[in-house]
């Protein structure tokens, strides 16, 4: 049902009724779709989104630099390229995941039958950051379709030229009643929140994230809440440090350091720190240039995504030196381009800002240990991290550090790359998120799991009253 004459869109009706209004198609719309909606009808609905993926990479390419002067590259590494292969998991898998289960049966529902169906939840909403504008807006929407649901995305406001693309995607791509863009900010967040939504899948601050909860709480909607924080890196002693240092470098540099997951502050053994701290300050160099002029012409170095948040890492750095910081490569800034050189700071203390705020942007904290006891106490009296990296070539440092601490994921011998692999959940833990993203576990996010138990010859009537000897004997197992 397309309750749009083809050459309108959801963007197309008036501002104040329009939400109200496609989210009702959305619901009407989902009821006759119920048991329609069959795996080669959404594989359909994926391989039109693939396409105008396809068709439009230049402009996404484009609207990407014009937000935060992201390079080419990484547009397609980290903004394309998920998507597509999360679309191309989902039609290889989708299949298995949409089959009917059976669930053996046990003795007090003897003579029954059941099985476990998964179904859409039906309308969700989908809300994204700016600091993968395009991948997290798109990204959840192939699992959301992948499991039969329809969805409303809100865009980041923070990255406009993209927020528009991804409208303009969207609405040349599905029909306003299966899949719409309401752009905007949190007035926009604020009244799509209002509604009563059937799953919400949020990507952002934890700050946000407990404002969508309680959202979600007035009509009990399930939630995916894919958040942030701290995420510590440990280099043991017997790490291979030009390794570390280009691991580190790469996730903690790229996209400027606004990364989610990225290695947020580096806890380095003493006897490898002074040549840790040499190799990073060498791969930052290899890497973008030795100076703030090399690295404003690179087109590999992003920028901050605007004057706030510009002003917000530039203070960052500010009040560390004030407190006895001392950077070691980096800390100058230029505002008039959001221009943060990549900047390391030791003699990192608590009192610090860096040291309590997630940092996202490119300042890299080292910090000297000696004991791996004092690392995990203090990484376990902070919220639990969405990801936790540890360099070293021996066992047990890792198997102690991950069986000592929670975190959402953990990274040995590399960082960020864990996003990628389809076959990993991707989330948080309390502070850092709730639920799972990706493959077959943003599949069932968007799923509701339907137990069905069906008598055929059952003994079930046994269980009735008057009681007998077989429900005595039933409930003493
Ligand atoms: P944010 O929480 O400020 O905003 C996210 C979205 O929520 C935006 O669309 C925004 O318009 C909306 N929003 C803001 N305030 C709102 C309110 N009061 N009510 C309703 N909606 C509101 O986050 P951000 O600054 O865009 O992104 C950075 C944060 O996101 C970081 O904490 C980062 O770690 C996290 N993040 C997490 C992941 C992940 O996968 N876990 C990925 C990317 C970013």
């Amino acid at each position: 049902m397309n309750i749009y004459a083809e050459n309108e869109t959801a963007n197309a009706l008036p501002f104040v009724s329009r939400i109200e209004d496609v989210f009702k198609a959305q619901c009407e719309a989902g009821l006759i779709r119920r048991g329609t909606f069959d795996r080669k009808a959404r594989i359909a609905q994926l391989d039109r989104l693939k396409a105008a993926i396809l068709r439009r990479e230049d402009e996404i390419i484009a609207a990407c630099f014009a937000d935060f002067k992201k390079p080419a590259a990484e547009v397609k590494l980290t903004e394309i390229f998920p998507i597509l292969q999360e679309i191309s998991h989902t039609k290889r898998h989708l299949k298995s995941w949409m089959k009917v289960k059976r669930a053996m049966p046990t003795l007090g529902v003897l003579g029954t039958t059941a099985r476990i169906q998964p179904e859409a939840k039906g309308v969700c909403l989908i809300i994204a950051p700016w600091n993968y504008p395009f991948q997290l807006a798109l990204g959840p929407l192939v699992s959301a379709l992948a499991a039969g649901n329809s969805a409303i995305i809100k865009p980041s406001e923070e990255t406009p030229h993209t927020s528009a693309l991804v409208a303009d995607l969207v609405a040349e791509t599905f029909s306003p009643d299966l899949v719409a863009v309401f752009e905007g900010d949190v007035a926009v967040a604020t009244q799509l929140l209002d509604l009563p939504f059937d799953h919400i899948f949020f990507t952002g601050s934890p700050q946000v994230g407990k404002i969508v909860m309680t959202a979600a709480a007035k009509s009990l909607a399930s939630v995916t809440l894919e958040l942030g924080g701290k995420s510590p890196t440990i280099v043991g002693p017997t790490a291979n440090v030009k390794k570390a240092a280009r691991n580190i470098v790469w996730g903690k540099f790229a996209n400027n350091g606004q990364t989610c997951i990225a290695p947020d502050h580096v806890f380095v053994h003493r006897d490898i720190a002074l040549k840790f701290n040499d190799a990073v300050k060498k791969e930052i160099g290899r890497v973008f240039g030795e100076t703030p002029e090399a690295q404003k012409l690179t087109p590999d170095y992003c920028r901050i995504v605007n004057d706030r948040h510009f002003n917000r890492v530039s203070g960052l750095i500010e009040d560390a030196k004030s407190k006895g910081g001392k950077i070691t490569l980096g800390g100058q800034v230029d505002a008039a381009q959001n221009y943060v050189a990549p900047t390391l700071i030791s003699n990192v203390t608590a009192d610090m800002e860096i040291s309590r705020e997630e940092l996202f942007g490119p300042i890299l904290p080292i910090i000297e240990y000696e004991d791996i006891d004092k690392v995990i106490q203090q990484i376990n009296a902070n919220p639990k991290p969405l990801a936790l990296y540890i360099f070293d070539k021996g066992k047990t440092l890792v198997d102690e550090v991950i069986a000592r601490t929670s975190s959402g994921a953990v990274g040995v011998n590399l960082t960020v790359v864990h996003f990628l692999h389809p076959n990993l959940p991707f989330g948080g833990v309390n502070n850092s998120g709730i639920g799972a993203a990706h493959g077959v576990y943003g599949f069932r996010a968007f799923s509701h799991e339907k137990s069905i138990l069906h008598d055929k010859h059952s003994i079930t009537h046994m269980l009735f009253p008057p009681y007998t000897g077989f429900v005595k004997r039933l409930i003493n197992i």
